[in-house]
């Protein structure tokens, strides 16, 4: 087969540019993410060769060497890993598979500064051979291929990349980069060393180098023809807690989880009992793109004894948790564990649930602390992922008492601060005998919203819920250590012994006069309101919409409306405050048919436009409310 040249995909080109600009502060980190694409594919190759072990071709000692050839300026990094096609080659190294990646690469303004900020939250991987490379040549052959179907590939990192067919007789994958004349340090054993020290120390590989002596002829050193291993090649996580310093976990977890930050807290034990398995369990500090995607599993890679299964083994977490990143290795499942043998096994499922208290206990630890900077801790991770942990409120019942304990809220109390629901109980009123909350599009309307205004001038906190999650989290989050939740937007306001007998009584007598009022708006807005009440809800607005008790908050149905799925059509109940000047005025017509009903009508829309909804006829609306001011 002859040569071709084929054109990187649109996101490659950009993603290489960037690459190419903006990560030359930071050059080092090309190594770190080749040799781990060289451990993947060693690893690949391990699987694979469970069910295959010809795969091996007779040389099962899997490694990566590094070398350079310093008149040359070449740096290559090789494995002897699973190796890839032709196809595979172009696939992998001329397109972005992974999705994460293209929206991040979509994210991307072209402002120089900013977007390597962002890229810093991502494993550039291969293309950042280019940080110091201004050609990569890779020579490739696919474990269990013959000899002359190995691949050249060979691109200059810009518009284009080259293949031919190649003889290659042993198995794995060669990185041969062309360094740039400000990357000539890399050819050198030493800096090599310490890189590899710094970044792949844990590999579970052996990376070797040729050992090097002293020419004093020369007066240089000379590389021997004997290779030996610079890195431990143990296993991170295998080593006991004690040898391990806080940086090698840290280097661990951006290795891992393709994050340039360090993570914000991490957990390893060693669990024994009925099942035995070691867990690294980390919280990274930022969310990736694609933490909404409810699909994306957890970013925990599943050995079994030491030995490489999967990556992003999602029934080893509940979705709620798949913002974590880490390792869990078992000793007790076979080796041949597939994804659907993973889903039914109950021994995965002792794991999981063994994992899911471990990163709620870090949590706790961190929410619960004395120490500031811990708290603060706890403030940025809730910032990150709170509303993602509170679908486990509706998921994980075992765990919903801790979940609940773990979630923070807005609320009257503060325009900054958060309240979890421990704290709001322990400040409640005298009297007071449910924990009130109020869920809304924005804060902007919740804070603004006259179903609250009741409660401000009782001096009552209500919680104020804008995480789309929290209306389906509210419906299995019913009471809180006893004291039941209940929406200020929900049934009647029943304030109980938190209002006074004067005011029961004056709220009976302005119902009692209010009647005929009451009456003639049942009628005009029969179509509209499922029921019109006397409240004593509210203070300074006319009227306020609520739904009844254990119905579905209008809320929830105008996101489900959204969603393009079916909500329930129930109406909404209209109250009404008798004591304003509108519903005064209301009284005065109501021998008028036509302007009681539009002013009716206004009232209607406007309570719903104040709880950040939209009037059936919006221009109607506005024609009305013109015709009355004029
Ligand atoms: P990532 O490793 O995050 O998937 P990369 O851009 O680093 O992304 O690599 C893209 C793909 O190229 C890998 O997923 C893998 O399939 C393939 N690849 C890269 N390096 C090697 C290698 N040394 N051996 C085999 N395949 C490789």
């Amino acid at each position: 087969m002859s040569k071709q040249t084929l054109s990187f995909q649109a996101e490659v080109a950009q993603l290489l540019h960037l690459v190419t600009h903006s990560l030359y502060s930071n050059k080092e980190i090309f190594l770190r993410e080749l040799i781990s694409n060289a451990s993947d594919a060693c690893d690949k190759l391990r699987f694979e060769a469970l069910n295959d072990t010809s795969l091996f071709e007779n040389a099962p000692n899997l490694e990566v060497r590094v070398s350079f050839d310093k008149e040359a300026k070449t740096l290559t990094i090789a494995d002897n890993g699973i190796g890839m096609s032709q196809q595979e080659a172009i696939d992998n190294l001329g397109t972005i598979a992974k999705s994460g990646t293209r929206e991040f690469v979509k994210k991307l303004s072209g402002d120089q500064k900013s977007d390597s900020q962002l890229i810093g939250q991502f494993g550039v991987g291969f293309y950042s051979g280019f940080i110091v490379a201004d050609k990569i040549t890779v020579e490739t052959r696919r474990a269990g291929a013959k000899p002359e179907e190995g691949v050249r590939w060979v691109s200059g990192g810009t518009g284009d990349f080259e293949v031919e067919a190649i003889n290659k007789a042993q198995r794995g994958t060669s990185v041969i980069l062309h360094l740039r004349d400000d990357a000539e340090e890399f050819a050198n054993t030493y800096r090599i060393k310490s890189i590899i020290g710094k970044y792949s120390d844990h590999i579970s590989l052996p990376v070797l180098m040729q050992k090097e002596e002293w020419d004093s002829d020369k007066s240089e050193y000379v590389t021997k023809d004997e290779w030996e291993a610079v890195n431990q090649a143990s296993a991170l996580w295998a080593r006991p807690k004690k040898d391990i310093t806080p940086e090698q976990y840290n280097e661990f977890y951006k290795q891992i989880a393709y994050d340039q930050a360090d993570p914000l807290a991490y957990t390893h034990n060693k669990v024994e009992g009925n099942q035995e398995y070691t867990q690294l369990l980390y919280i990274p500090a930022h969310a990736p793109m694609d933490l909404w995607d409810r699909q994306k599993s957890a970013g925990v890679k599943l050995y079994v004894k030491r030995v490489f299964i999967m990556d992003d083994a999602e029934s080893l977490m509940p979705p709620y948790l798949r913002f974590v990143n880490g390792v869990i290795d078992s000793n007790d499942l076979p080796l041949n564990v597939s994804r659907e043998l993973l889903q039914e096994s109950r021994d995965v499922k002792a794991i999981r649930e063994g994992s899911t208290k471990r990163v709620l206990g870090m949590l706790e630890e961190l929410a619960n602390s004395e120490d500031a900077a811990q708290k603060e801790k706890y403030a940025a991770f809730y910032k990150e992922f709170g509303a993602v942990l509170k679908e486990g409120l509706g998921e994980d019942f075992t765990n919903r008492e801790r979940i609940a304990k773990l979630a923070r809220y807005a609320s009257t109390q503060s325009d900054t601060a958060t309240v979890s629901l421990s704290e709001y109980k322990a400040r409640m009123k005298e009297g007071q005998k449910a924990i009130y909350y109020l869920t809304s599009e924005t804060l902007g309307t919740a804070r603004s919203s006259p179903q609250l205004e009741a409660f401000k001038k009782k001096g009552i906190e209500v919680l104020l819920m804008t995480d789309r999650v929290d209306e389906w989290t509210l419906s299995f989050l019913r009471e809180f250590d006893g004291t039941p939740m209940q929406s200020v937007a929900k049934g009647a306001v029943d304030l109980g012994d938190l209002q006074d007998e004067a005011e029961k009584k004056a709220a009976e007598i302005a119902a009692e006069n209010f009647k005929p009022v009451i009456e003639k708006l049942k009628e005009a807005l029969k179509d509209k309101a499922d029921d019109v009440r006397v409240t004593t809800r509210l203070v300074d607005s006319p009227a306020c919409l609520v739904v009844r008790d254990g119905g579905m908050s209008t809320q929830l149905a105008r996101m489900l409306k959204q969603a393009g799925q079916a909500a329930p059509d129930s109406k909404p109940i209209l109250e009404v405050n008798a004591e304003h000047a509108l519903a005064k005025k209301l009284h005065s017509l109501i021998g008028t048919e036509s302007q009681f009903g539009d002013l009716a009508m206004i009232l209607f829309d406007q309570a719903l436009l104040a709880e950040g909804g939209m009037p059936d006829d919006p221009a109607a609306y506005v024609k009305r409310v013109n015709a009355m001011i004029a």
